[in-house]
């Protein structure tokens, strides 16, 4: 059985700001799972081993997004590999990937730039 990426949430101490994944039990209902899971099954062409969940909960001020009501993950692109143009292109269509499986009631936006160059993925139905 081919199981895909293995999953990471990013731990404090591997945060720059000391605030890793913060995770909770509501991000595991299915409608919020399913983005994790699009992920990794819109990397199955790419064949990453692992993936990481970078942001889970975030304060509501930081920014305006739907980190705060736990119905948007970051997911790192920080595994791929080649110059900045071309880690972009291919975020890019893994973001199609992962958009394609989730449907319209997700957005799926490429954010950030070199190692902070992630996949937003939210519920916003
Ligand atoms: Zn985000």
């Amino acid at each position: 059985m081919k199981s895909g990426p293995r999953i990471h949430f990013k731990r404090d101490e591997e945060s720059a700001i000391g605030r890793g994944a913060v995770m909770h039990g509501a991000h595991f209902r299915p409608e919020v799972a399913s983005m994790v899971w699009a992920a990794c099954r819109g990397s199955a062409s790419f064949g990453w081993p692992e993936l990481w969940v970078t942001e889970g909960w975030r304060p509501s001020s930081d920014r305006r997004d739907l980190h705060s009501e736990l119905r948007a993950i970051d997911i790192s692109c920080r595994h791929i590999e080649g110059d900045e143009k071309s880690r972009v292109n291919t975020a890019g269509i893994w973001a199609k990937h992962v958009a394609s499986l989730l449907g319209p009631d997700y957005d799926v936006v490429v954010h950030g730039a070199r190692s902070n160059l992630h996949l937003h993925v939210e519920l916003d139905p």
